[in-house]
């Protein structure tokens, strides 16, 4: 007998980690849609019952009390996690900018989401993941967050405004994941970044040229990796992407 996997995605009530619900719901797993507001949490749980085995947990990422509550609940609930999706993200649009004039307390408060957020919810979830026989850890990245391609002025994210709040944060996140992926060497558990692609949702006002369920499609791929895939790496789907 097999048993139901289950999946933790933060901030999947909307956009990319609603989508990355959908698919692994279809892959029969057990799936946790992390949401900080429980109306729109349980929207989506409600969207997304036909596709499975979908439950709402309470879970704000830069609250430490929810978190901790979130691991407990799940914890209780369903026991090992095998797979820890850390999805939410924020992007603070026109207040972002270039590093000469931006706002210290718009870098704290898009880190605050983007890297502490994911801090706070690894650690919390850690002792379930390791519970799991083959745990698997995603961060939800971005290319703009890759030192290499911002210096090249051949990359596409040239033509993009400087967004150093944001951008800064998903380097910070990058460097996490190697960071984890080393510590649990020796370990079942994967950890890796991705960037899901230019998806349409909220966070670009929704000026992205592909679905989410095309961005989704990465994060379940990095999900589902197999015992001999990649640990602390960074990649899309064209494959690794420069630090
Ligand atoms: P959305 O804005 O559609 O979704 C973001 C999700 O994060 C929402 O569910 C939101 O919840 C949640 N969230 C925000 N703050 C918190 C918080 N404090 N605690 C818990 N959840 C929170 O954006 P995307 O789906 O596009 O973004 C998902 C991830 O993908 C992000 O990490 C983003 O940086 C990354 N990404 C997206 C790209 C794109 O093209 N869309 C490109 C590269 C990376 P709520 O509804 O309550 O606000």
């Amino acid at each position: 007998t097999t048993t139901k996997q289950t999946a933790l995605i933060t901030g999947a009530n909307k956009g990319i980690g609603f989508e990355t619900a959908r698919q692994l719901a279809h892959q029969g797993f057990t799936v946790w849609i992390g949401s900080r507001d429980q109306a729109r949490g349980e929207a989506a749980v409600k969207e997304l019952s036909v596709d499975g085995d979908v439950r709402i947990v309470g879970l704000d990422v830069t609250d430490a009390d929810s978190v901790q509550a979130a691991a407990a609940h799940v914890g209780d609930a369903t026991g090992p996690l095998d797979v820890l999706i850390n999805n939410a993200g924020i992007a603070l649009g026109a207040e972002d900018g270039p590093p000469s004039t931006i706002g210290l307390d718009t870098i704290r408060r898009t880190s605050d989401v983007n890297f502490y957020g994911v801090l706070r919810v690894t650690q919390a979830f850690l002792p379930l993941v390791r519970q799991a026989p083959a745990g698997r850890i995603v961060n939800v990245s971005s290319t703009s967050g890759s030192i290499t391609a911002l210096v090249d002025p051949e990359s596409p994210l040239a033509q993009f405004p400087l967004s150093v709040a944001y951008s800064s944060s998903k380097t910070f996140l990058n460097a996490l994941t190697a960071s984890f992926a080393v510590e649990l060497r020796g370990t079942p558990i994967k950890i890796n970044s991705v960037c899901p692609g230019f998806n349409e949702t909220d966070i670009n006002g929704n000026t992205g040229t592909q679905h989410p369920s095309e961005g989704a499609k990465i994060v379940v791929r990095a999900a589902r990796l197999p015992a001999d895939g990649p640990s602390g790496t960074f990649f899309d789907e064209h494959g690794v992407v420069g630090w």
